[in-house]
């Protein structure tokens, strides 16, 4: 007699492979300039710095050890300081919670935050991460379209005047991921002021603002209201295999997610935290090393969008690319970028169709570019493979 397959947890139902983890899957062919992967350039990391910092760390016993859950002491002194300038007011230790990478911060906090079929408003097109953490909630979700000037904060106030009463927005303020664009000082005092007067959080999840290009990115929503959340990462700063993000909450959200911390992986890991420590404690060293990369990124960024501008003119919608990882690019004309993209990776080039940042639907004429590990002459090679493929589609249709 088969054995009866015992069932797995109805909320698994509801949930769906990241379209992009399984994308990656298929442009790994050495001859497809990907342009698809979310991947900080791996060359720019600092092997030689981590090496130090890891001998240093292993020179005695304690970085072997289990930690606090709330993360290593001395690293939360040291970020304690790096949010205090950051946020322009003391932030205290305490206040600070260390978490493996932010994405486990997103789901530390769906789980303290969200009970099944709360209301979450995210960015349309949201990131993919936060999508897939509050589904598994089993939260309500709806998305709020964003323009040049980000969330449209307008709209989360005609919501709540309608008498909608999400318990989190979650924003991704700087450079957006996919969108690419920045929200404005006005929008973030706005969206403030309205989780003060309705009282809901907001998770302000920042792991790019440090990547800005021309200028600094501006002050953090968390600067206007204490029901901000801010998550910040050392993953695109450093590298993502230290696994350290880190939170700024107030102390109810700090004590649950404590609680959950324990259950969820008891704590972080000492020895990677250590190293953190040491490379975010070394002003001088740091700021040369970010510098670096923000301006490798910031040439590659640059000749992407003059790249796809010069191609594709009016046709091809981009946005400016002032800092962070990613282009989000609309073709005027509603070339559908899912139908094209079969063509594209046999033109040679990979990217991730809009619709897989959608919420329910839309963006089906968007595309979001990745520029940070590709030098200028292979976006643009990417960018003439893109141009082809396309006149390959029209030519069909
Ligand atoms: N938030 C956003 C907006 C991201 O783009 C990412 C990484 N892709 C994360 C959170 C998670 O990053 P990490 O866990 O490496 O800190």
């Amino acid at each position: 007699m088969s054995p009866t397959i015992p069932p797995l947890a109805g909320k698994l139902g509801a949930l769906q492979s990241s379209v992009i983890r399984d994308l990656l899957k298929l442009t790994a062919r050495a001859e497809v300039i990907s342009l698809a992967g979310g991947l900080p350039d791996a060359e720019l990391m600092p092997r030689e710095r981590i090496a130090a910092a890891a001998a240093a760390a292993l020179a005695g016993p304690g970085c072997l050890q289990y930690t606090e859950s709330p993360g290593w002491a001395p690293l939360r002194d040291v970020l304690a300081a790096r949010e205090s300038v950051r946020l322009g007011r003391t932030v205290r230790a305490e206040e600070v919670f260390v978490t493996h990478g932010s994405q486990q911060a997103l789901s530390l906090l769906a789980e303290v935050l969200l009970d099944p079929g709360a209301l979450v408003v995210v960015e349309d097109p949201a990131y993919i991460g936060a999508l897939q953490v509050f589904r598994a909630a089993g939260a309500r979700i709806v998305a709020l379209p964003m323009d040049a000037e980000g969330m449209r904060v307008d709209l989360l106030a005609e919501l709540l005047a309608a008498g909608e009463r999400p318990a989190v927005v979650h924003t991704v303020s700087n450079f957006h991921n996919p969108g690419g664009v920045t929200m404005s000082p006005v929008r973030r005092r706005a969206l403030a002021e309205l989780a003060d007067a309705h009282g809901f959080w907001v998770i302000e999840d920042d792991p790019y603002g440090e990547l800005w290009f021309d200028r600094p990115s501006p002050d953090p929503v968390a600067t206007y209201s204490r029901n901000v959340i801010r998550l910040s990462s050392s993953s695109k700063i450093i590298a993502p295999t230290l696994r350290v993000g880190w939170m700024v909450a107030p102390p109810s959200v700090f004590r649950g997610v404590e609680l959950l911390k324990q259950g969820a992986d008891l704590c972080g890991s000492a020895l990677t935290q250590q190293i953190a420590a040491d490379l975010l404690a070394d002003e001088t060293w740091l700021a040369a090393h970010i510098d670096t990369v923000r301006d490798a990124y910031g040439t590659r960024a640059k000749a992407l969008v003059h790249a796809l501008r010069e191609r594709f003119g009016d046709r091809l919608v981009s946005t400016d690319a002032a800092g962070g990882m990613f282009v989000w690019a609309d073709f005027a004309d509603g070339t559908d970028t899912k139908a094209l993209l079969p063509r594209a990776l046999d033109a040679g080039v990979a990217y991730v169709p809009g619709s897989a940042f959608a919420a329910t639907t839309g963006h089906e004429s968007a595309l979001r570019l990745c520029f940070t590990t590709s030098d200028p002459a292979t976006l643009a090679a990417a960018v003439d493979r893109l141009a082809r493929a396309v006149e390959a589609q029209s030519a069909q249709s």
